[in-house]
């Protein structure tokens, strides 16, 4: 794995911008549709098997993440309340450059690097199920 910081190409794909706009406009959005009331999203893997799919409790552990209670957040689902610490990290690191012009982070890994963290992105996501499905009478 290779970090270095190093200024934006000019043709270069702008990710800092690109992704915290899109976290932003996600949270905006998904706060809007439900202030307004409009109906929660339904899990079409957990009507038709009574099992909680991967992202089961997402919604809840985004509402518990943004209300600050965040042992709760935890507890609805673990690896989406990981991925909601990732992206806030990510987002501050964003607008930090982004306000600054500082040099950009990028990471480079070898192959035999990205064997490895796609082996471990499928052990977090077996795990998480594992988890969530010990715990499925809390849906
Ligand atoms: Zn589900």
């Amino acid at each position: 794995m290779h970090l270095c910081a190093r200024p934006l190409a000019t043709t270069e794909l702008d990710h800092e911008l690109l992704w915290l706009s899109v976290s932003v406009s996600s949270v905006s959005l998904a706060g809007a549709w439900l202030a307004v009331g409009l109906p929660w999203p339904v899990c079409v893997f957990h009507q038709l098997t009574g099992l909680p799919c991967l992202t089961c409790g997402m919604t809840r552990c985004a509402i518990q993440f943004f209300h600050g209670h965040f042992l709760a957040a935890l507890k609805w689902n673990p690896l989406i309340f990981a991925l909601l610490c990732g992206v806030i990290a990510f987002d501050v690191y964003a607008l930090l450059v982004l306000a600054t012009r500082t040099p950009r982070f990028r990471i480079a890994f070898r192959q035999v690097e990205k064997r490895c963290v796609r082996g471990m992105i499928i052990l977090a996501l077996a795990l998480n199920w594992i988890y969530l499905i010990a715990h499925w009478r809390d849906f």
